[in-house]
């Protein structure tokens, strides 16, 4: 006897249907295999309900004896559930601390996940990342995570959870960030067969800049006539070049000169401020997230090579893009980078500066070069979108979001990190003028 479950939404409601056209249509491959990942979901929630259940029980039993600290009958409570379960103690603890944390703190992140909403990935990453903010802001942001969390795949999620818990801990930010810089270091780690790791602790935007020119740097020498390495190995390459000897002799002429570009992304009124107060969004840098406004100031205020867009304190509306960068096509090209920040692709966290621009209805069937058809791609998800059997397309009037349907009739909706409003570029426009922006 077969028996065929349609999911729905909520996992509670077993009613039976009440038509017999409920059962259809009949549910394709892929609703089979989501099937079994809403089951999972709503088995995470029972999961962590009867570990934090089997924890207060446990507590209660060996407080009630008086015979130990409450440390070490939190850890023999860990050493139980991992020899129970057949796991390690680290993981043993992990899942206590979520438990403790969806089932007494966000019990509608509980509920979210038994009902599938959210997979047990996000419901991970939302636990642990609001354990990093100071209990009285949690409250703030748990219903405003949990909406993100419904909404967006597992990484993008996470992103943009960290760009929400970093501005309303904005305040404290500068102080953080100083705190921070100083593990600033250098380590190696030991590898095997003669090749190791270097790390680098820096900011993260410095790090940024320094991979993006290697990137940069690397990509115009793979491809090159006799030149078997890859990207990864070519950069690896530079770096080594220019750290021991000042210079990387592999250069060819096009790499000379060339610096990482860096998009910093500032609301006007807090570069106004004279005294950073904590109440103002903080900068954001792309691929990076928010850094401090004293770090944005030094930005803005200095080298050419630093992309600076100023955005309108309620509006987030693009202001300025600075006077340098007016020229199209090169600042449509930035502009459409920066409106997406990332790959345009469902869930793809390659940064929009290592991507491709693609036009969405493409150029030979009459797509224009303009901010309404273009978006980055990575160069997977370029050649997926071109070869994939996909439909992909802005959404009218979205100011940037983009539509994917799959081969299987599923609809995804990639939202831009920032709305960028349209402005039409009137034909006559040619190259070397000022954009109507
Ligand atoms: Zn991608």
């Amino acid at each position: 006897m077969y028996y065929t479950f349609i999911m729905t939404g909520d996992l509670s409601d077993t009613s039976p249907p009440e038509g017999v056209e409920e059962w259809t249509p009949v549910p394709d491959a892929v609703d089979l295999v989501l099937e079994c990942a809403a089951m999972e979901s709503t088995l995470a929630a029972q999961r962590l309900i009867r570990i934090d259940a089997m924890r207060r029980e446990l507590l209660l039993d060996a407080e009630g004896r008086g015979s130990a600290t409450v440390e070490i009958i939190e850890r023999s409570i860990r050493l139980e559930l991992a020899a129970a379960m057949r796991i390690t103690e680290y993981s043993a603890g992990r899942m206590i601390v979520h438990a403790e944390a969806l089932v007494r703190r966000y019990p509608q992140v509980l509920d979210s996940l038994h009902a599938a909403r959210i997979t047990p990935k996000h419901a991970e990453v939302l636990a642990d990342d609001l354990a990093q903010l100071m209990p009285e802001l949690r409250g703030q942001v748990v219903d405003r995570a949990l909406v993100l969390a419904e909404a967006e795949p597992v990484g993008t999620f996470r992103r943009a959870l960290r760009s929400l818990l970093a501005t309303v801990q904005a305040a404290s930010l500068e102080e953080r960030y100083r705190a921070a810089l100083q593990t600033r270091r250098v380590a190696m780690e030991r590898g095997y067969d003669g090749v190791g790791d270097l790390l680098l602790r820096a900011p993260e935007v410095a790090l940024q800049a320094i991979f993006d020119r290697a990137t940069a740097i690397a990509k115009t020498i793979v491809g090159g006539e006799g030149e078997t390495r890859t990207l990864d190995q070519v950069r690896a390459d530079v770096l080594c070049d220019l750290l021991i000897d000042g210079v990387t002799d592999a250069m060819p002429s096009a790499a000379r000169g060339i610096r990482a570009q860096v998009v910093v992304t500032v609301p006007v009124l807090s570069l106004l401020a004279e005294e950073p107060d904590g109440t103002a969004d903080p900068a954001v840098v792309e691929g990076v997230g928010p850094i401090p406004m004293s770090v944005a100031k030094e930005l803005c205020g200095g080298d050419g090579l630093w992309m600076r867009v100023l955005t309108h304190p309620e509006t987030g509306t693009v202001l300025s893009v600075g006077r340098d960068q007016y020229r199209p096509p090169a600042m449509l090209r930035r502009l459409v980078k920066w409106r997406a920040d990332r790959c345009m692709a469902p869930g793809c966290w390659m940064p929009a500066s290592r991507c491709e621009i693609d036009h969405q209805v493409d150029w030979q069937f009459g797509g224009e070069t303009s901010l309404e058809n273009n978006a980055p791609f990575c160069k997977g998800h370029h050649i997926v979108k071109h070869h994939g059997d996909w439909t992909v397309g802005q959404i009218d009037g979205s100011g940037g979001a983009v539509e994917w349907i799959s081969p299987t009739g599923r609809r995804y909706v990639v939202q831009p990190e920032r709305r960028v409003p349209v402005f039409r570029m009137s034909s006559a426009v040619a190259e070397d003028s000022v954009a109507p922006f």
